[in-house]
């Protein structure tokens, strides 16, 4: 389909079928009076609503024309996007996974027969999909990222994958050090890699079972996360948490407890070390994160601390990271702050033009993160995304302001 640019509106605008090659007018009103609650099965009055307030928007980039649901709305999940192509394709945003804090008690009621238990891997979500003959990836809020999009083609191929498959979604995580969301080393990808941990249907959301799932990825050689095993309900929980132990140790995030046929949503289960990093990155910037982040971590840990019954050695050294993780970078950004530099956060992205960084830059001034360009050079940027708070309050208060 093309889309005659000039006469988009957000309330009006028109596409040209490729098929039929007619020019079809599209007014948000009719498809949200007709068609989204028919596609989506929910009623019209909510999605007028969720227009109106703004959680329901006209979305549109170089890579295409869509509705964004920014907030969920009945049970379509917040990253949701409607986006018109030759079709009307919806891409359904990617469901929250709950969190067990007692494995054995949470599996056993949640979960039938068997488990499988996948590695959870620390990077940002990615849903890639087929548009138009282009393979497009949004981001967990439904935006378009120019950077993935550009990258997640280059470190594989999706092409064969989506030709016998263009109404699934591939979903997974952008991993590595080299990557401007969320940057965390692991040996195996190094600068920046791709791990998918979900095949799911366009319009529905519905994943594919492991089995079906794993297949599909083997037969095009695309890159899955690590399938632990399958285990029983009475064997999962010990082997959960001496796995978690173990990824944790080796500076890995921890497990998604997940139902084999995927008729059941899966869990999420971290390690101690994983709950630290997060303390430490918060804390560096403590006005900004650290309020969001606290709670849940300490409570994580305390209940991780009372299902692995530690020794009294092991829970001090538990209260040891946890106590460290909070304090030291909290006091390593006072004293920056006091030395006059300000809280931002450096990310490394490999580009091939400024052009490219800037119109990254753009998009994530979009999402509402202010960043600057610090360096460009030899096809790398260095990016600081600023967190503008953590400066502010903290020279308020080394200039004696009251808390
Ligand atoms: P939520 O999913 O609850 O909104 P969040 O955005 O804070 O949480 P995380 O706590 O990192 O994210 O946990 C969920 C995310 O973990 C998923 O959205 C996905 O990006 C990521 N993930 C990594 N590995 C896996 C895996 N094997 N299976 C499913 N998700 C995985
Ligand atoms: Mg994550």
């Amino acid at each position: 389909m093309n889309i005659k640019r000039e006469k988009i509106s957000p309330d009006n605008f028109f596409f040209q079928c490729s098929n039929c090659g007619n020019s079809q007018k599209i007014s948000i009103n009719n498809l949200i009076i007709k068609e989204l609650p028919l596609l989506l099965d929910v009623d019209s009055p909510k999605l007028e609503e969720a227009y109106k307030r703004g959680h329901l928007k006209f979305y549109q980039n170089r890579f295409i024309t869509a509705l964004q649901f920014r907030k969920s709305v009945a049970k379509i999940e917040a990253g949701t996007m409607v986006c018109f192509s030759n079709k009307i394709h919806i891409i359904r945003g990617f469901p929250k996974i709950r969190r067990t804090l007692m494995l054995k008690e949470a599996l056993e009621s949640y979960f039938q027969g068997e488990v499988a238990v996948e590695e959870k891997m620390n990077g940002y979500n990615v849903r890639m999909a087929f548009l138009d003959n282009k393979i497009i990836a949004f981001t967990r809020g439904g935006y378009v990222c120019p950077y993935t999009t550009k990258k997640a083609s280059e470190i594989m191929d999706l092409t064969d994958f989506f030709c016998d498959y263009p109404d699934l979604v591939i979903c997974g995580e952008m991993l590595g050090t080299e990557n401007p969301y969320v940057a965390h080393y692991y040996p195996e990808i190094g600068k920046l890699g791709f791990r998918i941990f979900d095949i799911r249907e366009k319009i529905t959301g519905k994943p594919l079972s492991i089995k079906k799932k794993n297949y599909l990825l083997k037969k095009y050689n695309l890159p899955p996360v690590r399938l632990f095993g399958l285990y029983t309900l009475s064997d999962a929980p010990v082997k959960i948490l001496e796995l978690v132990k173990n990824l944790g140790e080796n500076g890995r995030e921890g497990v998604v407890i997940k139902d084999p046929c995927m008729k059941i949503p899966p869990l999420k289960y971290t390690s101690s070390q994983a709950h630290a990093d997060e303390l430490i990155y918060a804390f560096k910037f403590p006005f900004d994160l650290g309020q969001s982040f606290f709670f849940s971590r300490v409570i994580r840990e305390g209940f991780q601390s009372f299902e692995m019954n530690e020794s009294t050695d092991e829970m001090r050294k538990r209260a040891q990271r946890l106590g460290e993780s909070i304090l030291y970078p909290m006091v390593e950004t006072i004293k920056n702050i006091r030395a006059n530099q300000v809280a931002g956060e450096d990310l490394v992205m490999e580009a091939d033009s400024q052009e490219e960084v800037e119109e990254f830059l753009r998009y994530l001034r979009e999402l509402g993160v202010v960043a600057v360009v610090l360096k460009y050079e030899n096809g790398k940027a260095v990016i600081r995304k600023m967190h503008q708070s953590t400066t502010d309050k903290i020279n308020n208060f080394l200039n004696g302001g009251l808390y």
